[in-house]
């Protein structure tokens, strides 16, 4: 089934669901029109349905390849990757001065979405660049921005983000890749990096590193790691990309999904890089480029819902098994009760997960565009929220998906089964989503709770002003302030046994939210009838994860790693 680009409801939510129009009120961002968002938009969703969407499955058909050292890219790629560039979608956050379109987060995270439905696999390559531009642009000497910028806005070069080690995964800190200065303002970099999306292609001129590693000085732990830019090719002062860097692509991983993304494990044998930002101060930098990847991963499990919805959808609409059990019925298997079930949660929970990444990416413009430092302790709680629910959905949609297909679902020529093995590593990679519970638990209530508390009056405030269609939100946003201050009053640890389901209770009520702006925006009709299908069915899930979010870590370590392992 062909991919259809959701341009129309995409718009619906920036118009009514997440005031996209405060963006556009902004002095810095007041060129972002909506019409010009919606002009962007239209190309992007043609790109996408007509370049990208037709190489996904030759993406997950021929992985990416490694020979004699090169990565070889699935067929079709290049093209798309040039289309890509060309729009300029690895660069719509990005500096004007520097080639960037200087168009809000938001706007980024609507492409992304699109690029990712269509073809998730290539759309990591531009998400990276995009992270890394970011970085770059705060963290870099001017030299540094002056040479790389304008070759990444082009789509000339790319960018990639190497955090991880054998022995340092969630755990960065315990990263062994060493940093020798050169004594000429340049540094030594060795170590080995694994699990590196895009640490090569074919199809671009150069292949920009972004790499976490420790100064001879650096205290061991997170504190004392650095940021290093270690280009594949070192540029000329003209641009040109110059001499083949000591570095390489040592192998790629074999995977469930995603197949179309090499994931390199990337070998640097004192490869020349340049400092980013301060030195000790590279876990701050990064940050950058990981909240940007941390929204941009949340897309990824959105892309899936998407792409998984309309898959199944249009098979249930003409998949015809046993008599339709209402009047008027289509005949298919979509007159069944259990099937609307499943059709109707990966709708609504597709849109809760759309509105959740946009309504991020308005409160990251806006405390850009004013500093407003409410809006931006906004952003940063519903980054791990958007980054963990997203994921979460994604998987459980296309599981559902798979579901709705019956044995077909199995059956990997439908494709169902491929948004599934795609999207199942967002849950993992860019922090996994027990992680981002715990980011969310501990660092992002280390305020005593105040954002939380902050987004609860929100949400509570638009409940009961909308009176009897608000009343279910409103008693479930009161749960939540009641669990959230149970939780703030437990020590870490207890906390942490807690944070995902409480993670999630957040998510949903914040999409009974959305969902109720929704519904209110229509009046009368389907967003509403969907609305109240989300707040009865899956927002109905808050209690019960509220009192497990409560339940501390006792009885978890009551049963002994003994009694796990025996
Ligand atoms: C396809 C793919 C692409 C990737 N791309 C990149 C990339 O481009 N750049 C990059 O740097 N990395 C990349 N990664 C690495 C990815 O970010 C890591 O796999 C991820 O951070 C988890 O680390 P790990 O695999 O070592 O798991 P571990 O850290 O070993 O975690 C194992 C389990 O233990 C849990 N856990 C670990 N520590 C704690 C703790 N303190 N408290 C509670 N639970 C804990 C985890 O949640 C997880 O469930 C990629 C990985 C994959 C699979």
């Amino acid at each position: 089934m062909p991919y259809r680009a959701p341009v129309p409801e995409i718009t619906f939510c920036l118009d009514h669901v997440v005031g996209y129009s405060r963006v556009t009120e902004t002095e810095r961002f007041a060129d972002a029109t909506p019409e010009t968002v919606s002009a962007l938009l239209t190309e992007a969703g043609r790109i996408c349905e007509e370049v990208l969407a037709p190489l996904n499955r030759a993406g997950d058909l021929h992985p990416a390849k490694l020979e004699n050292g090169v990565v070889r890219t699935s067929p079709g790629f290049a093209d798309g990757y040039r289309a890509i560039a060309e729009a300029g979608f690895a660069a719509i956050t990005a500096d004007p001065a520097y080639g960037g379109l200087g168009l809000p987060q938001t706007v980024a995270t609507a492409v992304n979405e699109m690029m990712g439905s269509a073809c998730l696999s290539l759309e990591l390559n531009p998400l990276m660049t995009q992270g890394q531009i970011e970085a770059l642009e705060h963290h870099a000497s001017d030299e540094i921005k002056a040479l790389y910028l304008p070759k990444l806005t082009s789509g000339e070069w790319c960018g990639t983000m190497n955090l991880t080690e054998p022995q340092a995964g969630s755990d960065v800190g315990a990263l062994k890749t060493k940093a020798e200065p050169n004594g000429d303002g340049t540094y030594a970099i060795t170590g080995q990096k694994i699990y590196i999306s895009w640490g090569d292609n074919d199809f671009t001129e150069n292949v920009c590193h972004l790499v976490l590693a420790r100064l001879p000085d650096g205290k061991p732990g997170t504190k004392g790691i650095s940021l290093f830019l270690v280009p594949k090719r070192i540029p000329e002062a003209d641009g040109t990309p110059g001499v083949a860097n000591s570095l390489k692509v040592v192998s790629l991983e074999h995977k469930l999904g995603l197949h179309g993304s090499p994931t390199c494990v990337m070998q640097y044998d004192g490869a020349t890089g340049w400092l980013v930002g301060e030195p000790h101060g590279g876990i701050a930098a990064m940050f950058t480029m990981m909240n940007n990847a941390r929204l941009g991963v949340g897309v990824h499990g959105l892309s899936i819902a998407e792409a998984a919805t309309q898959h199944a959808l249009a098979y249930a609409a003409d998949r015809v098994q046993g008599r339709s059990p209402i009047e008027n019925g289509t005949g298919t298997i979509l007159d069944h009760a259990d099937v609307r079930r499943m059709l109707t949660g990966m709708k609504a929970e597709t849109f809760a997960v759309r509105a959740l990444a946009l309504d991020l990416a308005v409160s990251i413009d806006l405390a850009n565009a004013t500093g407003d430092r409410a809006m931006a302790a906004r952003a940063a709680f519903l980054t791990p929220i958007c980054k963990a629910y997203g994921t979460d959905t994604g998987i459980s949609v296309a599981d559902t998906g798979i579901q709705v297909h019956g044995g077909m679902g199995f059956i990997e020529e439908t494709g169902a089964a491929q948004f599934y093995r795609d999207g199942r590593v967002a849950a993992i990679y860019e922090g996994t989503n027990g992680i981002q519970a715990m980011d969310l638990t501990g660092r992002k209530m280390m305020d005593g709770g105040a954002a939380a508390f902050a987004l609860i009056d929100e949400i509570e405030a638009e409940a009961k002003a909308a009176g009897a269609r608000g009343e279910l939100l409103a008693a479930t946003a009161a749960e939540l302030r009641a669990a959230t201050e149970r939780m703030v009053a437990l020590d870490l640890n207890d906390r942490f046994a807690g944070a995902v389901p409480y993670q999630h209770a957040f998510a949903l009520t914040l999409g009974g939210l959305y969902h109720l702006r929704a519904a209110l925006a229509e009046g009368e009709g389907s967003r509403t009838r969907l609305a109240q299908s989300f707040m009865a069915r899956q927002m109905a899930a808050v209690p019960g994860l509220l009192a497990e979010a409560g339940l501390g870590a006792a009885d978890l370590y009551a049963l002994s790693a003994e009694d796990l392992v025996a």
